[in-house]
């Protein structure tokens, strides 16, 4: 039985549980491409009668195309699936609170063009500019026709029934249409998700293919904070209207230091970009700036000691949390992303071993492993476009009639172009 409020989070979701299987059957055909059928339902476990609809659905949408490979074992040949790869591009924009990147992709998962800019100023100027910026790229480089839809990744809460941050304690931005901002000034339809959600979704679009038939998957996100995105039964878990902030301001200490969402000892203070920087710095006296994480885990690296020890201390508080949360979610895999995991020799013992002695019923029944990508907040921007490519136009976006001239024709765009 459906709970209350949650049939009109499955209208006002960004993603349900549909994109999430077309999206992880595009990166399986686009990998394994010439796929059949059949193999996709060896691959993923779902039923023939679901890999089917799914499959006709991405062909319907012209994402997917069925041809005839190789020789017939004298029956009817085999049809294999491949992915309509360059028939359009994607944007993906991750706001970061020092820099923010941007980025065009194909569908097939590659990063064509890759710019930076400082994350500075006043947002909506700021997002203005960005926006002159990206317009700038696009014209340079790509037809503009091909063009579909635009991911924006942002580390904080989101109002998903309209695209705009609510607060961002790191970036100290708040109530900021961004994707208003954005879609007038790019007159593209634009999808703003959480970053941690962000970076769990770049699993299902790079993540190995071996996990294909991963239902339940936790991502740790450690940048300036820490945010956790969550895909539980193979849906992302969005809780309320409302995108959460995921399990970064939990409670660790409550007598701990202050957090940037201005309650005490949150798992962010001990495990945080930040909270390490600040460790380091504390540890080795400086006054001065701290060093950055991927400078304070190369002296690690090197064995210097008191960047050793950061790291160390980071994993555990990382390892700690992390077991918290397996007790509760019981996830098939935990992946932790951020410039802490190219520390992946030293801190995955220690997170293992935090896990493993924190655990009730050992031994530890998950996978626990680095992101795939290097900076999965960007990454995972382009399945959140690539979201759009899914929508029939019966299925626009509550707040998408303002625009929906715009969302008019880029679908018919896409069709036109993909027929
Ligand atoms: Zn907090």
């Amino acid at each position: 039985m459906e709970q209350h409020g949650t049939q009109s989070l499955k209208m006002v979701g960004v993603r349900d549980l549909r994109d999430i299987n077309q999206t992880v059957f595009l990166h399986l055909i686009r990998e394994r491409q010439p796929i059949s059928r059949a193999d996709i339902v060896k691959a993923t476990g779902l039923s023939p009668g679901t890999v089917s609809a799914i499959v006709n659905r991405l062909i319907k949408e012209k994402l997917v195309y069925e041809g005839i490979e190789g020789p017939s074992s004298g029956g009817r040949p085999p049809k294999y699936l491949y992915v309509n790869a360059e028939s359009a591009y994607v944007l993906a924009v991750d706001i970061g609170v020092k820099e923010t990147v941007y980025a065009a992709s194909d569908f097939n998962g590659r990063i064509l063009t890759q710019k930076s800019v400082i994350t500075e100023g006043e947002p909506t100027k700021f997002l203005q500019n960005l926006a002159d910026d990206i317009n700038v790229l696009v014209r340079g480089q790509f037809p503009r026709a091909k063009i579909e839809a635009v991911g924006v990744s942002v580390p904080g809460l989101i109002n998903r029934s309209d695209g705009s941050l609510i607060v961002s304690p790191n970036l100290k931005w708040q109530s900021v249409p961004v994707q208003a901002v954005l879609e007038d000034k790019l007159s593209l339809p634009v999808y703003v998700e959480n970053d941690a959600n962000a970076a769990a979704f770049a699993e299902l679009w790079y993540g190995p293919l071996d996990e294909v038939s991963t239902r339940t998957l936790l991502c740790v996100l450690v940048v300036e904070g820490l945010g956790t995105g969550l895909i539980i039964n193979g849906e992302l878990h969005v809780g309320t209207r409302i995108g959460l902030g995921g399990f970064g301001h939990m409670t660790i200490n409550p007598a701990g230091s202050v957090c940037s969402c201005g309650r005490r000892g949150c798992w962010e203070t001990f495990a945080s970009n930040n909270a390490t920087i600040e460790r380091y710095r504390s540890m080795t006296r400086t006054r001065s700036r701290g060093k950055t994480v991927t400078e304070i885990v190369a002296l690690a690296i090197e064995g210097e000691p008191a960047a050793l020890e950061t790291i160390q201390t980071t994993a555990r508080f990382l390892g700690e949390g992390i077991a918290n949360l397996a007790h509760g979610l019981s996830p098939e895999v935990v992946v932790i992303g951020g410039e802490i995991a190219s520390a992946w020799q030293i801190i995955s013992p220690i997170i293992k071993e935090q896990v493993k002695s924190n655990y009730i019923v050992p031994p530890i029944s998950f996978i626990i492993r680095p992101s795939s990508v290097q900076r999965p907040s960007l990454f995972g921007a382009i399945p959140i476009a690539l979201q759009h490519c899914f929508r029939t136009d019966t299925e626009a976006r509550p707040n998408e009639g303002k625009r929906s001239r715009v969302s008019a024709n880029s679908g018919q765009r896409a069709l036109a172009r993909l027929a």
